[in-house]
């Protein structure tokens, strides 16, 4: 079966169209811009990627825009839209209510929409692109991926906040978790490559990208999480500050003559090792820097790998014990440096880093010594392939 794969944000719209037999991309792109200009990048698989300036005033016009590159003579992979056999559309949040993939049918989509509440950037641009596909694909089945869904078997212990019970009753706060698209797919692949089934593993999963998280994966199920009621919570990240005392919250307020929602803004955008290094979000960017005896760069990337070796620590307190380390995403997947300094914090643990197999990027390699008492390895994440992959799974009900 073909799926077409759909990650749609308030501007943009990413896309991939696979093939569910072979797992191959048959073509992948971007929309941006959308309601603004708009811009459309199309690669159909072996092929250099094509810009095109297709207005994009609604995200109709621009699944649409998407519908024609992937049908057309020149640049399409496709014959007609009969060819597409299911949409798989990545869901930021799916609440308490899904703890699966789910077929999006009215009620479904209903749900979804009652968790806009605790995903307002989120949330309703996904629920634009599922309207969009909709009204231009009738008939095609539609599953719903959630980012939160994979954390839903979390315990009670790790999911409540220690505030009056109440909120969490009539509010729904608690953590919910993110990347667990990635989580579950990369915790699954790490056991595949050991040779072992996901339920004889106590597997930490590094998810490092800009946005970043960890996750403790206990025989197969996710039992605690670093992000929590959103994404700001855990580690550090790119821009976003990652957990801190609350009432700083009021306290820089205060100070600046700021709201709460402009102080969070500052958390999640002007924070993390942007905030600390003043230099970039980028870790190319601040290895270069610490290279060039930047000390703030140097500290950023400190704090980073010491938070992230942290959460290691209480994840392995939380599972008893750890068997795989796993690092991905850009950061995850690329950086060898970062890698090995959250690893240097782990001798207690018995764990000992190959060097050399260290120095690969990208690619599934596993990066300890074969008597390292803790396998450590690289997955690269592949969130669109999962997608798919759900998206089959539901819709066939196999
Ligand atoms: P997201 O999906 O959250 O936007 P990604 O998983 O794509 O993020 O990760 C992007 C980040 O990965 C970049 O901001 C950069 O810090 C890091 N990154 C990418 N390539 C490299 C590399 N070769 N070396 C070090 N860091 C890298």
């Amino acid at each position: 079966m073909k799926v077409l794969v759909i990650n749609c944000g308030s501007s943009s719209l990413k896309y991939q169209l696979i093939d569910s037999e072979t797992e191959q991309v048959l073509a992948k792109g971007l929309c941006e811009r959308i309601g603004i200009d708009g811009r459309l990048t199309h690669t159909p698989a072996g092929k250099t990627k094509l810009v095109f300036n297709d207005p994009l005033p609604t995200h109709v016009d621009a699944v649409s825009s998407v519908l024609a590159k992937l049908t057309d003579p020149e640049c399409g992979v496709i014959a007609s839209l009969s060819e597409i056999g299911a949409v798989g559309h990545r869901i930021v949040h799916g609440g308490e209510k899904f703890a699966h993939s789910a077929l999006l049918t009215d009620e479904a989509i209903a749900e979804v929409e009652k968790c806009s509440e605790l995903a307002p950037l989120h949330n309703p641009a996904n629920l634009i692109g599922i309207r969009a596909c909709q009204k231009l694909m009738p008939g095609v089945p539609m599953v719903g991926v959630f980012d939160t869904a994979f954390h839903q078997t979390m315990p009670k212990k790790a999911f409540l906040y220690s505030i009056p019970y109440r909120y969490y009753e009539e509010y729904g706060i608690r953590r919910y978790g993110f990347h667990g698209t990635s989580h579950s797919y990369v915790s699954k692949r790490a056991a595949e490559i050991l040779g072992k089934k996901p339920e004889e593993l106590k597997t930490i999963v590094c998810h490092l990208g800009n946005g970043a998280s960890l996750c403790a994966v206990e025989y197969g199920k996710s039992v605690d999480t670093s992000m929590g009621f959103t994404p700001l919570e855990g580690i550090t990240m790119g821009t976003r500050s990652g957990g801190l005392d609350p009432a700083i919250v009021e306290f820089i307020a205060g100070k600046e003559n700021k709201t709460a929602a402009e102080v969070l803004k500052i958390l999640n955008k002007e924070s993390g090792v942007q905030g600390i290094s003043g230099v970039s979000s980028d870790f190319r960017d601040l290895e270069a820097a610490a290279k060039e005896g930047n000390d703030r760069a140097q500290t950023a990337l400190d704090v980073f790998c010491y938070r992230v070796a942290k959460f290691i620590g209480y994840y392995t307190a939380a599972m008893n014990g750890v068997d795989v380390i796993v690092f991905t995403a850009g950061i995850g997947e690329n950086d060898g440096i970062v890698r090995a300094n959250v690893l240097s914090y782990l001798g207690f643990l018995g764990v000992t880093l190959d060097a050399e197999a260290n120095k690969f990027r990208g690619e599934e390699k596993i990066i300890s010594t074969p008597d390292s008492k803790v396998t450590c390895m690289v997955v690269p994440t592949n969130e669109e392939l999962a997608i798919a992959r759900e998206t089959v799974e539901i819709v066939t009900g196999k």
